[in-house]
């Protein structure tokens, strides 16, 4: 698991602030508040806006 707990808890979603959740592939971290998905590069979770997909285009 790339992504720990410890790290989990203190990420937040860049727009609303709100808590991440991270994808069952651990490939990437869900807003569920902003319904976006910011993804993880090499272990490294990218939180830019303009980089987050919208995850009701993922389905
Ligand atoms: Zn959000």
């Amino acid at each position: 698991m790339a992504i720990s707990k410890e790290l989990l808890d203190i990420l937040a979603c860049p727009k609303c602030k709100g808590p991440l959740r991270l994808t069952p592939a651990g490939d990437g971290l869900d807003c569920d508040a902003c319904r976006l998905r910011y993804e993880i590069r090499d272990d490294i979770p990218i939180l830019l806006i303009e980089e987050a997909k919208p995850l009701d285009a993922a389905k």
